[in-house]
């Protein structure tokens, strides 16, 4: 029964997350106005804007102009539901479930605006990190200093990495805005998922990275978001990250 509601209630977040990757970006309000459609402006009904099942009874097309709805709303919706019920099904209703749930929700919204626009706004990475250390002083298996060292190394590594990799090649690789996703990854989740985290993030990247510059057939210097990689990377690390770092400690005894 409960599973049901965290499924329920990821769908309705997710729906509110679209609407921020939608604004977030132009600098609107979250809030209002309401909900439109972007082709004929047309305000859109509640009963229109229930999470996934609208767009299903709609048939993916808007009620007045049927122009087609992107089909980023139901995959941000069926992502974030995915996420609630995970997160409720490992820790029942709980302050990490909340804790977790929001930091989640960050990433999605983090990874929507970095693939459409390269950026990852200031207004969520920023209190994204102090909401993490909060999260270390409330749940049991973070430790405030953790979160600290995390927040630092998350922080300084990229940076580092950053700056040499302008020094070598005369241009920007990573933004400034990775440098501060890492450190709410590192405030969320410790200093030792921060370095699996860059680790995985830099392993995808980099094979998806080489897909992309084979098919499209662009040399080295077509510069592909990072953040959802970071982001990908983080999740790995939150569900996975025990079993990966005691798997690569058995490998190295
Ligand atoms: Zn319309």
């Amino acid at each position: 029964m409960w599973h049901i509601v965290s499924i329920i209630f990821g769908a309705i977040v997710g729906s509110f997350l679209n609407v921020c990757i939608y604004r977030v970006p132009k600098g609107e309000s979250i809030v209002t106005p309401g909900s439109h459609c972007p082709h004929c402006q047309r305000p859109i009904q509640f009963y229109d804007n229930l999470p996934l099942v609208s767009y299903l009874a709609l048939r993916g097309k808007c009620r007045y102009c049927h122009h087609p709805i992107s089909w980023q709303y139901p995959l941000v919706e069926g992502i974030t539901a995915l996420s609630s019920f995970l997160l409720f099904n490992r820790f029942g209703i709980s302050w990490s479930y909340l804790f977790y749930f929001s930091f989640l929700a960050s990433l999605i919204v983090i990874t929507g605006i970095d693939l459409f626009h390269q950026i990852i706004p200031d207004v969520i990475s920023l209190p994204g990190i102090g909401v993490g250390f909060i999260a270390s002083l409330i749940l049991p298996q973070l430790t405030w200093l953790n979160s600290l060292i995390g927040i630092l190394l998350g922080g300084g590594s990229l940076f580092l990495v950053a700056a040499v990799y302008q020094w070598l090649f005369k241009r920007e690789g990573m933004g400034g805005g990775d440098v501060k996703l890492l450190a709410m990854i590192g405030a969320f989740l410790g200093w030792k998922s921060v370095i699996l985290t860059i680790l995985l993030g830099s392993l995808v990247g980099s094979i998806i990275g080489v897909i992309v510059m084979v098919m499209k057939e662009k040399d080295f210097k077509y510069a592909i978001p990072f953040g959802p990689f970071l982001s990908l990377g983080a999740v790995l690390s939150l569900f996975y990250g025990e079993k990966i770092i005691q798997w690569y400690s058995f490998l190295n005894r």
